[in-house]
């Protein structure tokens, strides 16, 4: 009887401590992930990016931007008004 009971305990710290390593694992391989994707930007130096639209061209009618103030390459905030060198027309 006893054994049983030192048994399911054992097993169940068991699932606990693997439980708890996976959790881990997931968490810190998110904020790996989102620290990767954040890396991949640009800075806004580096897109030669401008307060001021380009000619007729911004960042409003680039594929790349993300309303309100975002845009998939670039990192930072940009203006719907802006635009950068990376700029991208839809077809
Ligand atoms: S013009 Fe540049 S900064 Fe603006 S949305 Fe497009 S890629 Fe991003």
């Amino acid at each position: 009887m006893v054994d049983q009971r030192s048994d399911r305990t054992r097993r169940h710290l068991m699932r606990m401590v693997v439980q708890g390593i996976l959790q881990g694992i997931s968490a810190g391989l998110l904020a790996r992930i989102s620290q990767a994707h954040a890396a991949d930007k640009m800075t806004l130096q580096q897109a030669e990016y401008q307060d001021k639209p380009q000619g007729i061209y911004s960042c409003a009618m680039c594929t790349l931007f993300e309303p309100p103030k975002s845009c998939k390459v670039v990192e930072g905030e940009v203006s719907k008004y802006g635009w950068c060198k990376v700029f991208a027309l839809a077809d």
